[in-house]
């Protein structure tokens, strides 16, 4: 029988728990009596599940990169959406893809081009997030939501935060993501104006506006892989 490779950490919990990661590296998390034969053991009883997942990370597409130069593929609101320059952007009407119309980006430098890119960036999605702030507080109204209002930067770990004074800051990368993965953030970071914590009043607010919510926070994860 093939052996698996895994590291193994021990802890106070109360059972054996196999965790394969996306870097194709599997960790075996045992409470602190189990012994290394206990943990082989359970893993060889796992070992055609431990398998097929690794099978599956390794089948998992290359993040894209995308670079800044005419024609490169971005996304926006989940959906494709090709550099072009400004002047001609009526002619790509017929590509059937979306387009970002730029301004004189011809035999320019990709960072001249990555600096065009992120102004028309930041405004769409500072005006999509907005919009979209303003809807969730429509349908929300009967909650007495106390005030906000959306600002917009990239961050690295996470989709949105919210201050008790009611600024909510959007991740940039957000607007990249389809409108019910958004949603599901905006509604998120609203419900935050209503209970602070990530505590079972939360959830309880966040089922009731957005019952949906699970999935899309799912499908946030997955994409991430692609966009
Ligand atoms: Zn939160």
């Amino acid at each position: 029988m093939k052996s698996i490779d895994y590291s193994l950490v021990l802890s106070k919990r109360k059972t054996i728990a196999i965790i394969v990661k996306p870097d194709q590296t599997v960790e075996v998390r045992a409470p602190k009596r189990v012994s290394k034969k206990e943990v082989e053991s359970f893993l060889q009883l796992k070992q055609s599940w431990v398998l097929t997942k690794l099978r599956e990370f390794s089948l998992r597409p290359e993040v894209h990169e995308p670079k800044y130069q005419e024609g490169e593929i971005h996304y926006f609101l989940g959906e494709a959406h090709r550099i072009v320059d400004a002047i001609d952007a009526p002619l790509n009407v017929d590509t059937g893809l979306a387009s970002i119309p730029l301004r004189s980006i011809k035999g320019v430098e990709s960072d001249q081009i990555e600096k065009k890119f992120d102004r028309w960036y930041r405004k769409e999605a500072l005006a999509l997030f907005t919009e979209r702030h303003d809807y969730w507080r429509e349908q929300m109204a009967h909650l007495s939501l106390p005030g906000s209002h959306v600002t917009i930067r990239k961050m690295k770990r996470r989709w949105g935060s919210c201050t008790t004074k009611g600024k909510i800051t959007f991740n940039t990368t957000l607007a990249k993501y389809p409108l019910t993965c958004i949603d599901a953030v905006v509604v998120h970071e609203l419900c935050h104006l209503l209970e602070f914590s990530h505590n079972q009043r939360f959830y309880q607010f966040m089922s009731h506006v957005y019952p949906d919510w699970k999935a899309c926070d799912k499908q946030l994860q997955t994409l991430s892989w692609q966009y």
